[in-house]
């Protein structure tokens, strides 16, 4: 109810209650009074009784108002869900502290990663994780009765905390990190998930509200790019970024539709033979003229969902593909995709996938699903039976990057996996004796539980050697070829 509304209901009240009191009174004071000796003295008593009734009565009518008021205040600036400052509460506060130059820090926080909880557990969970995030915020040790802790949007929460050294401040964030990593709990079931913050300074940053909110949600965004919980203190060079980013982000959107991606090729490697056994397919993106780095643009697709079209269009095209390469070439391959953990979580990834293969009429046994460690550390108990469910429909699933995550030997026993392809970045300090041995580690790991393993960036011979001793099975890397183009490909492999 708004105010006005309250207002209008409580002076109705008001007259009503008044007019019938004054009716009562008037009809049956004469009665009660009926005993009393008539005269002056009597009706001056009761005139106030009268009064003093109708005092009570208003004090207490009053009263009602006033609290229906602040009830409504509060909400006004209550958010719903979680009971933190709301957003247009945040702003009024923002512009307070400014106007009385009051020295403050700024902190973005976002939760990483929220939409696939919504996406996977439904919107109740995301609201109950939400309700428990904000909970810790709220009760951290280190704020005070003066700082502030608001709900900015969806899984975004901003807090302000006056007066603080930058050590302060650390301490703080250090705090909120060791809470993050206890569980939330999602109806019996427990999920960890990283928290990203970016934080800026007032004056030192900015002394524009608007500009202090920006900064801080950029320098979130970088945070997210790391994995796990990271924090990120605003800096100049960041807004270049964030533009370039916007940029990409536009160019993306009509990328498929204008033909700027295209698929590239590198071959797979048998390690004892050098043959061909596979390839790996990369995605390109030609957009005004000049190549962009997936590198740069798959973290953008991901966090704009467009990963999901561009995934899609990486496995058709891959499909379509496959018998113009191996008829040309002349040998039956393995064709690897990579699928990133946006596409992955998608309820109907699997679905899709399957309709995509029915459509260009290719086998799965013919197609190597790549994820990475991220995917399978986060929901274990969802992605192990997801790939169950793509194993038994025929695919392979290989753990791209092995290494550079956090790989449980654990969960590496549990998930049905085909191959592990060893990170680049192990491949190209092999000659380093510590390095050597994570390596043969890793490759006796996987001798052991069955599975195939790959050695990627491979650039020289002394990398080659080292991995045919350590016996691993497959290279892949610039030293036999770099990515090619389909028409590149045909020519380097036509038999
Ligand atoms: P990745 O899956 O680990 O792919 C291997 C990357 O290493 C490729 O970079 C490849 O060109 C590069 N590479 C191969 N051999 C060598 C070598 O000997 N030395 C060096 N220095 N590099 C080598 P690229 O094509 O730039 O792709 C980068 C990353 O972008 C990929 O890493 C993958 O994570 C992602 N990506 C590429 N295409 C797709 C795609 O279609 N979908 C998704 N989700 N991600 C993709
Ligand atoms: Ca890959
Ligand atoms: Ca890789």
């Amino acid at each position: 109810m708004s105010l006005k509304k309250t207002y209008r209901n409580i002076s109705f009240r008001i007259v009503i209650i008044y007019a019938v009191t004054s009716l009562l009174w008037f009809l049956f004071s004469d009665t009660l009074f009926q005993y009393f000796p008539d005269g002056n003295t009597t009706a001056d008593i009761k005139s106030y009784i009268f009064i003093a009734l109708s005092a009570l009565l208003l004090l207490y009518l009053m009263k009602q108002l006033w609290s229906a008021q602040n009830d409504l205040l509060l909400k006004e600036y209550e958010d719903d869900l979680t009971g933190l400052q709301n957003r247009s509460s945040l702003q009024t506060t923002l512009s307070d502290f400014i106007s009385n130059k009051e020295k403050f820090h700024l902190l973005f926080i976002d939760f990483d990663r929220f939409k696939m909880i919504n996406d996977l557990y439904g919107h109740e969970s995301g609201d109950s994780v939400l309700i428990q995030v904000s909970n810790r915020l709220r009760t951290n040790q280190y704020i005070k009765p003066q700082d502030v802790v608001a709900r900015w949007v969806a899984d975004e929460f901003i807090i302000l905390l006056k007066n603080r050294t930058d050590d302060e401040i650390a301490i703080f964030i250090d705090d909120v990190f060791s809470d993050s990593a206890v569980p939330l709990q999602i109806y019996g079931k427990e999920i960890i998930n990283s928290i990203s913050i970016g934080s800026v300074q007032y004056p030192h940053d900015s002394t524009v509200a608007s500009e202090l909110l920006r900064f801080a949600e950029i320098a979130a965004e970088e945070a997210k790019k790391s994995v796990g919980s990271t924090h990120v203190p605003y800096r100049k060079h960041l807004s270049d970024l964030a533009n370039r980013e916007l940029y990409l982000e536009e160019g993306l959107k009509d990328a498929l539709e204008n033909n700027e991606l295209l698929l590239n090729f590198q071959p797979q490697i048998l390690t004892n033979t050098q043959e061909i056994i596979g390839l790996e397919s990369l995605i390109r993106w030609k957009h005004d003229d000049q190549f962009i780095s997936p590198g740069e643009f798959i973290p953008i697709a991901e966090k704009s969902g467009l990963i999901i079209k561009i995934g899609d269009f990486v496995l058709r095209e891959t499909c379509k593909q496959i018998p113009i390469i191996e008829e040309v070439i002349n040998k039956e391959l393995l064709f690897s995709v990579n699928v990133s953990a946006r596409q992955f979580y998608q309820m109907d990834y699997i679905a899709r996938t399957k309709e995509i293969l029915e459509e260009t009429n290719i086998h799965p046994s013919k197609i190597v699903l790549e994820i990475t460690e991220s995917i399978i550390m986060e929901y274990t108990d969802f992605v192990i039976e997801s790939l169950q469910e793509l194993k038994d429909l025929g695919f392979q699933i290989a753990i791209d990057d092995f290494g550079t995550g956090y790989s449980s030997f654990k969960y590496l026993e549990l998930l049905p996996v085909n191959m592990i392809k060893i990170d680049q970045s192990f491949t190209q300090s092999i000659h380093n004796v510590r390095t050597k041995a994570i390596v043969q580690s890793i490759i006796s790991l996987g001798h052991n539980l069955k599975l195939k393993i790959l050695a990627e960036g491979v650039e020289n011979v002394l990398q080659v050697n080292c991995l045919k001793e350590l016996d691993c099975h497959y290279l892949q890397g610039y030293f036999f070829s770099k990515p090619l183009s389909v028409e590149n490909l045909l020519i380097e492999y036509k038999k």
